[in-house]
């Protein structure tokens, strides 16, 4: 059960009462969109470029999510829950479906929870990767909308089954890599690298989702020293890496061991430096 449920326009709910019918969409077809954020000190971090993110997936869905007063209203309600219940890292869930299959509004509701020490711990120890094909061209999504390339919808099976397949394989995650070679993301995450002072990550041409952390992370690392750059990496070239991570908003950022079981390089100085430019916490 969550530990904090709140529903647009109703507020704070218990998290054991019914809260969705059986017709709405996010259930029948993971019609619907969401975002998974950061709470530290009782606040969500990033919340605003979350809700931005948001919005877009929606628009891009073709459904309209409700202002963005309102949706920073429902987080704050929830988050103020969460403050009187409990304390230490939270993911904050934004849901919101197409709504009903006969018409109606969206369905819009929060939830809070603590993270899981596990969750965290692949920023102290890493994370062994498995590559995974997505099938298609790095740039195939972007010609073709209706794949949903950038979008952050409920329908995370494929996501949650190439994890699955990927601790098969002995790995923690999976990377997704297009059909003409190139390292996109993770599942649920960003790729990041190092080419000597450059912190790279994927473009979003290649129909990744913007990730907020690699954002911020690009955004804040010539704090660190480092330049930037959007582009395409081969997994060859990414094996060969100076550095390599996988980067959201509940993990931080963990820094990859191996790939396919080939020892990845590693950058403990940036990894600390990463972890400091986005204030997570690496557990003892
Ligand atoms: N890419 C995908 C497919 C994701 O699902 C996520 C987050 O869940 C990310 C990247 C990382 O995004 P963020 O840093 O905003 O959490």
């Amino acid at each position: 059960m969550a530990l904090v449920t709140a529903v647009l326009h109703r507020g704070v709910v218990d998290s054991d009462a019914p809260l969705l019918c059986a017709d709405d969409l996010g259930v029948l077809r993971g019609d619907g969109v969401f975002e998974t954020i950061n709470v530290r000190a009782g606040q969500a971090f990033l919340l605003s470029e979350h809700l931005d993110r948001m919005a877009n997936s929606a628009r891009r869905m073709e459904f309209e999510l409700p202002a963005k007063e309102d949706m920073a209203e429902l987080a704050e309600q929830a988050l103020e829950a969460w403050r009187e219940r409990a304390d230490g890292e939270g993911a904050l869930r934004l849901v919101a479906t197409r709504g009903r299959e006969h018409g109606g509004p969206p369905t819009v509701y929060a939830t809070v929870d603590p993270v899981p020490r596990e969750r965290i711990l692949p920023r102290r120890d890493g994370l062994k990767i498995a590559t995974a094909t997505l099938g298609v061209n790095a740039d195939a999504r972007g010609e073709a909308p209706w794949l949903l390339g950038g979008v952050k919808a409920l329908s995370y099976a494929s996501m949650m089954a190439v994890t699955r397949w990927a601790k098969t394989q002995g790995a923690d995650d999976a990377l997704w890599v297009s059909a003409d070679g190139f390292a996109l993301e993770g599942p649920t995450s960003s790729l990041l690298w190092l080419e000597g002072d450059t912190l790279c990550t994927t473009p979003t041409s290649a129909g990744i989702l913007p990730g907020t952390t690699s954002a911020y992370l690009l955004e804040q690392a010539p704090k660190a020293g480092l330049k930037t750059v959007e582009k395409l990496i081969s997994v060859r070239d990414l094996k060969n890496a100076e550095a390599a991570w996988l980067s959201s908003s509940v993990r931080g950022v963990a820094f990859i061991t191996q790939i396919d079981g080939e020892v990845v390089d590693q950058r403990p100085d940036i990894t600390a430096e990463l972890d400091k430019l986005a204030g997570f916490e690496v557990p003892e």
